[in-house]
């Protein structure tokens, strides 16, 4: 891997940006002061940005250090790890397993973890549970491991669905316990198991502007007095839900907060 180190002042390196992609640079990089600039092969530079150095590094394989790197999370009843990581799921905890991939959801984010904390706190047995946005399937399988009859994980992006399966069968859920569809809230949702939509719990991790945007069809997606679990919140952005939860006649709203993501718990209206 060839890279050009180049040191850069602040006033200098919007320029030293553009001149360096001008020249070829396949990639760029900001570290501590100085810009990390990757090429194919060495390339005559304009005078400007000469006074940098052509290093040859080894290449790095980012994936596998990523994983190498990876812990397990523990949220609240449920610990969850990659499946290289089985032998540590600790005596007494429910083990959630998922690979790492293309969907999001390892557990390793804030949202996700304070999300499968706030199932954890209640009592899932014999429940149905509407995750929206559901990648990886992380919160629907949490909540089927943690006694839920039924867990729908509904996502916009295709790719997420057949990851969400895989997951759901690596942690032997059993046949019919969740389940995962293209789509989002208005869809037809599948009724073979909820018939009229109407979920027990509704779970989403999101953001707040879509959380604004969905309150109410959360409401028509969850039953009377029905806990609610949204996350993917910018604490900036808190007061955006907390209004769209008043307006849509949700009770007993309630804030957690990890760094700059919060997550709210709220109950349907009566
Ligand atoms: N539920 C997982 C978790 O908690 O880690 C993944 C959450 S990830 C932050 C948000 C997911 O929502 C993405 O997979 C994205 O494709 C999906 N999404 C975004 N907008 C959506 C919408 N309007 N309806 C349904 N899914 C949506």
């Amino acid at each position: 891997m060839l890279v050009y180190h180049l040191p850069g002042t602040f006033e200098t390196r919007e320029d030293h940006l553009d001149l360096l992609w001008e020249a070829g640079a396949t990639g760029l990089e900001e570290r501590a002061g100085l810009i990390r600039a990757y090429f194919d092969e060495e390339t005559e530079l304009p005078p400007l940005i000469r006074d940098g150095e052509w290093r040859l590094e080894a290449d790095q394989d980012w994936l596998a250090e990523f994983k190498a790197n990876l812990r397990p999370v523990q949220a609240g009843r449920v610990t969850i790890v990659p499946p290289w990581l089985r032998a540590e799921i600790p005596a007494g905890q429910v083990g959630l397993v998922i690979e790492p991939g293309m969907a999001f959801g390892t557990g390793h984010h804030a949202t996700t973890r304070m999300a499968v904390e706030a199932l954890s706190d209640l009592n899932l047995d014999g429940q149905t549970i509407l995750d929206v946005g559901t990648g990886s399937g992380v919160l629907a399988i949490a909540g089927a491991l943690l006694g839920a009859e039924y867990a729908l994980g509904v996502d916009i992006d295709p790719i997420t669905i057949p990851i969400a399966e895989e997951n759901a069968r690596d942690n032997a859920v059993p046949e019919g316990r969740t389940a995962f569809m293209v789509g989002t809230l208005g869809d037809d949702l599948p009724g073979d198991v909820v018939a009229d939509g109407v979920f027990d719990v509704l779970v989403a991790n999101l953001y707040a502007e879509l959380h604004d945007l969905l309150a109410g069809a959360y409401v028509g997606h969850l039953r009377p007095g029905g806990p609610l679990i949204l996350t993917g919140i910018l604490t900036t952005k808190l007061p955006l839900v907390q209004d769209a939860l008043d307006r849509e006649g949700f009770t007993d709203v309630q804030v957690r907060t990890d760094g700059e993501w919060a997550l709210v718990t709220a109950r349907a209206g009566e």
